[in-house]
């Protein structure tokens, strides 16, 4: 039986970045003494003492509320819930033993994606619980990634899903992180970046820490999730479009809808937090950010070859190479960054729609894609 004086006890007194909680848990039992009036004026949160980072309010007052886009992100995510085990596979599993169904190009294709994504949102998984979540002293971003990592861990259980009603090699599609130079590329890129933040030793509160806070955050939320999941999303989608993999394309598209709020509840924080600490945002750490960028387009872009050594589904190595810059720019502009690629467009304009699922029914018309319960989502 649950013991609920216990389970208080348990709680945390202060979370790292906050002060000691303004008042007595009853797990202290009676001889914790009243306050004084002015230790609970003191204590109370004030909205003007919140900040998204090396905040001294109290972590554990959600309100009063200072980062309204934060909570209202977390509402929308859980509007936006969905599991995986709902999706009914047994199409994609007839395609998939049909030997004339797919082309070898197609699998290619469909595997390489498996192998980056099975492990790309461990990785994000890893680096909000055991890296960012400290860094943030904001109750309401805190919310939105408690949100987040439990999206992350969903979309893990999406692709493992996939790859057991497939019968895919589970060794080789796990391990394919390793194995695979151009998924291999992409994670060797971002593990420095998780390893600054998952650093127990790691602290904010100078502007040189900050900005390493910063740079993590920033290649997390616009080279991670922003840019290096696109051509996975592209190429399963545009498989759907076609009519094949129906399944793995509808998981995919509701996990598209949740990358691109991450996206977004990313550059929120980072335009927050460059609000707020204007000083960190120098010309210098632009150029750098400019130059991960790029990096980040390249890997993506090698990824996107191997991937498709020849044309297939109608796509073309070439064409990512445009939306890749398309995006990076939308990245860039979003943070408030100079352009990287003039006049890059978009190749793939149905991916808009994707992401946007409230407009009409479900593409592939499986199921009705409705999953909100209350609440309104806004894209921009
Ligand atoms: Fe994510």
């Amino acid at each position: 039986m649950l013991n609920f004086e216990d389970d208080l006890s348990l709680a945390s007194p202060a979370a790292s970045s906050g002060r000691a909680p303004a008042l007595a848990t009853p797990a202290d039992g009676p001889a914790a003494s009243v306050p004084e009036m002015d230790d609970i004026s003191l204590r109370r949160v004030r909205v003007e003492d919140k900040r998204v980072i090396n905040g001294q309010a109290d972590v554990n007052q959600l309100v009063p509320f200072k980062y309204k886009w934060a909570w209202e992100k977390y509402l929308a995510g859980c509007a936006n819930h969905w599991m995986p085990q709902e999706i009914n596979m047994s199409r994609d599993i007839a395609t998939w033993k049909d030997p004339n169904a797919l082309t070898p190009d197609e699998r290619l294709i469909v595997k390489r994606n498996l192998g980056f994504f099975v492990t790309a949102d461990s990785l994000a998984a890893n680096n909000i619980v055991l890296g960012t979540y400290r860094h943030i002293s904001a109750p309401e971003c805190r919310q939105y990634l408690l949100r987040q990592a439990f999206e992350e861990a969903i979309h893990t259980h999406a692709y493992q899903y996939i790859v057991e009603s497939l019968g895919l090699d589970e060794g080789e599609i796990f391990n394919a992180y390793h194995e695979v130079a151009s998924i291999r590329d992409k994670d060797e890129f971002l593990i420095p970046f998780i390893d600054t933040l998952t650093d127990p030793q790691f602290r904010t509160g100078t502007p040189e820490a900050d900005r390493k806070l910063l740079r993590s955050l920033i290649v997390f939320a616009c080279i991670m999730e922003g840019l290096f999941f696109y051509v996975g999303f592209v190429q399963i989608l545009a498989l759907g479009r076609q009519n094949k993999m129906t399944g793995a394309a509808e998981q995919y598209q509701y996990i598209l809808r949740d990358e691109s709020m991450h996206c977004n509840f990313g550059i929120d924080l980072i335009n927050q937090i460059k609000m707020e600490n204007p000083r960190l945002w120098t010309a210098e750490f632009r150029e750098e950010i400019r130059a991960l960028m790029q990096k980040g387009v390249e890997l993506e872009y090698r990824y996107a070859e191997d991937t498709m050594p020849r044309g297939v589904l109608g796509l073309n190595a070439v064409q990512f190479k445009e939306y890749l810059r398309f995006i990076a720019n939308r990245r860039c502009q979003q943070i408030g960054l100079d352009e990287l690629y003039e006049s890059a467009t978009n190749p793939f304009p149905w991916m808009a729609e994707m992401i946007d699922l409230k407009k009409e029914k479900n593409f592939f018309e499986t199921r009705v894609t409705e999953y909100q319960t209350g609440g309104a989502l806004s894209w921009d």
